[in-house]
């Protein structure tokens, strides 16, 4: 076996080393008056996380974690660890964020650390299936772009031989693109970049999105493929994850489908009969209310998921698509989690002149546009999608605090390092 020193128990006669890789830990039992004193002497000075491999028989052992002893013929240190360490890997000693993110190597030999990723990884596998057995093609956009997708100043600038580009903060155009190429079901799992000025628990400047766009379908087909691939990577996650559940003592129940579905205006109501703060039609729904709307549908429904939808027009891109009969909404939708948004999605406007019209109605310019309205003149089929937060969906799932502790190496304001 080889991993890491965890532990060294010296008790004169006895020494245990447990030994930690990152499915667990095993002790190694060396007693004194049965080995070889080398090795024994060589043992009782391992230095805590120092990478060793042992050769052994593996003995049943009742007393022993896991039922199992591992009896050392021969101990090799591969690397020896400098010691004081910069965080303590026992759980013994907590640590702040920011110490663990520093050193985070070190962080992710904590139990607690690996079982959010190995969950992640899992989620993110089941995403795939899901997509893959409902006829999805994976695909990959840019990321180095000319145009900002939805205007605003959000977007990191970068220096594109002579001339100016950026990070892409959503792959939309180039999804809606595909849509004219005839790709009718697509997803992709990819960076976004955003060059907001925040500082919250649920904000990271590169972010993981899952997008799907989908060709013949309205926003209520999309909301239907989304609620049902939430309950699937859920089930899946508390069939394949059983340890790494325990080890952060989450308990996981399947989100009941098909999601409660509140108007934008019933929201408004909502939050208007329950706080001194109003709300005001055309009004963002903020933190505050997201919260209040939150915990309504929960405490009315045992839930956490739930969709808002028909949001005025004005108030979202310009490429969704207003109702015909009643132009100032949208058919458009978020779908939400008890204290944040965790997907924006809608019917995407497939008539090239009205697409044209909102995105000047919207103050941009549609010179800059060009690349993507082309495709829309030539046999565009109509079509709806939605983009997913996947670090949102991680957190919310388990319940992190931070959105921070979802991500590997996490990008913020302040944090350009490791
Ligand atoms: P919010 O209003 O909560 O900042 P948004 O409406 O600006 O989010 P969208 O542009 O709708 O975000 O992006 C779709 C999804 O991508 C969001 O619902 C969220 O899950 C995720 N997302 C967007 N921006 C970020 C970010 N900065 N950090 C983490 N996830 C993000
Ligand atoms: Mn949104």
């Amino acid at each position: 076996m080889a991993g890491w020193v965890h532990e060294v128990r010296d008790l004169g006669g006895i020494c245990f080393v447990v030994l930690r890789d990152r499915e667990g830990k095993a002790q190694v039992t060396l007693v004194k008056k049965k080995i070889d004193k080398e090795l024994f002497d060589a043992a009782r000075r391992l230095v805590r996380e120092s990478v060793i491999s042992v050769t052994g028989s593996v003995k049943f052992e009742e007393k022993a974690p896991n039922g199992y002893e591992l009896l050392p013929e021969e101990i090799t240190v591969l690397n020896v660890s400098n010691s004081p360490l910069p965080m303590d890997t026992t759980g013994k000693v907590a640590a702040e964020l920011d110490t663990r993110l520093d050193s985070r190597f070190i962080d992710l030999r904590r139990a607690e650390t690996t079982a959010v990723f190995k969950i992640r990884h899992q989620a993110l596998q089941a995403i795939r299936e899901y997509f893959v057995e409902n006829g999805f093609i994976e695909t990959a956009t840019p990321k180095v772009v000319a145009t900002a997708t939805e205007g605003g100043t959000a977007l990191f600038p970068i220096t594109y031989f002579d001339r100016e580009a950026f990070l892409n903060q959503s792959p939309q155009l180039f999804k809606q693109i595909l849509m004219s190429g005839g790709f009718d079901r697509v997803f992709e799992i990819g960076p976004i970049f955003r060059a907001e000025e925040h500082d919250t628990r649920r904000h990271l400047n590169e972010a993981t999105s899952i997008d799907v766009e989908v060709s013949f379908a309205d926003h209520f087909d999309v909301m239907e493929i989304l609620e049902n691939l939430v309950a699937y990577v859920y089930a899946q996650v508390i069939e394949k994850c059983k340890s790494s559940l325990e080890t952060l003592e989450v308990e996981l129940k399947v989100p009941k489908t098909p999601f409660l579905k509140l108007t934008y205006d019933e929201v408004i109501e909502i939050i208007n009969a329950r706080s001194e703060e109003k709300m005001h039609w055309g009004d963002d729904l903020g933190t505050f209310g997201e919260h209040i709307v939150g915990n309504y549908v929960y405490e009315t429904t045992g839930e956490s998921h739930y969709f808002i939808i028909d949001w005025p027009t004005e108030i979202k891109p310009f490429y969704a698509m207003p109702y015909e009969d009643r132009p100032e909404f949208s058919k458009s939708f978020d779908m939400m989690h008890r204290t944040m948004e965790l997907s924006s999605g809608a019917q995407r406007i497939h008539i090239p002149d009205l697409l044209k019209s909102r995105i000047e109605s919207q103050g941009l310019n549609p010179d800059g546009f060009e690349f993507y309205l082309k495709a829309f003149e030539y046999g565009m089929p109509p079509h709806a999608g939605w983009g997913m937060g996947c670090e949102r969906f991680i957190m919310t799932m388990l319940g992190t605090e931070n959105i921070r502790d979802t991500v590997l190496f996490p990008r913020d304001r302040r944090r350009l390092s490791p």
